[in-house]
């Protein structure tokens, strides 16, 4: 098996690379081809505490009224077509190199802050969710951010204690009492500024659930950096 990995590995790497998308060569080793990539539904202008898409800069109507735990939120996309599609064969299918896309892109992002973290974190996963999964997909594209950008990343501070259903289908108020509790700070986060990595966000309750504890156990700024927003 380790032999027929290391030959399709060696292989892949002598191959054109055909774009995920139109199956076009990418020209390089690039997932997607330049047209399809510049195609994606980059998000523009959006709610500096939320990532809600938005004409002006600053905080939307909502966030203005309550203010979130999270201090700011940073999203890479809209999760439109065919970012929908990616994240699935990324997360599902174990399309790796998706996950290096959506990485090397949010660092431009990340990097971009006045304010630099001083650590990533994923959105844990339960213990039987990952047995089950096969991996973490938020922490695949947090160790690659960190990687790349030279921020230290850790899956050791933040742990999720307790099995919660998918939040698929949930409304905001079930989502957010279905997190209750769900996560806990294991290790020391006074005054370090973390940020949470995560791929889609929709109310932004997971975030918030992990912002409170961080909060609670000394940080002193929580910044939030997904691969794409879905408005609902
Ligand atoms: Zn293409
Ligand atoms: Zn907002």
């Amino acid at each position: 098996m380790v032999y027929n990995s290391a030959f399709k590995n060696l292989l892949n790497s002598l191959l054109p690379v055909s774009c995920g998308l139109c199956n076009a060569t990418t020209g390089g080793h690039l997932s997607l081809c330049q047209p399809c990539l510049s195609e994606l539904p980059f998000l523009g202008s959006a709610c500096s505490t939320c990532a809600l898409p938005m004409a002006s800069t600053g905080r939307c109507g909502k966030c203005q009224q309550h203010c979130p735990t999270c201090d700011q939120c940073l999203a890479l996309f809209l999760y439109q077509e065919p970012v929908k599609f990616l994240i699935q064969q990324f997360k599902f299918s174990h399309k790796l190199e998706y996950g290096c896309l959506f990485s090397s892109l949010m660092a431009k992002k990340l990097l971009s802050l006045q304010e630099w973290p001083h650590v990533l974190i994923p959105v844990p996963l339960h213990p039987s969710r990952l047995r089950s999964r096969g991996f973490n997909q938020s922490w695949e594209i947090t160790r690659q951010l960190s990687r790349i950008t030279g921020i230290n990343a850790s899956h050791k501070i933040c742990q999720r204690i307790k099995k919660t259903p998918l939040q698929t289908g949930l409304k905001a108020s079930e989502r957010k009492r279905n997190l209750k509790q769900a996560f806990a700070v294991i290790a020391d986060v006074k005054d370090l500024h973390i940020c949470i990595v995560d791929d889609v966000m929709t109310t932004g309750s997971t975030l918030e659930a992990i912002a409170e504890v961080l909060k609670a156990a000394g940080a002193k700024r929580v910044s939030g950096m997904v691969v794409a927003r879905a408005v609902l």
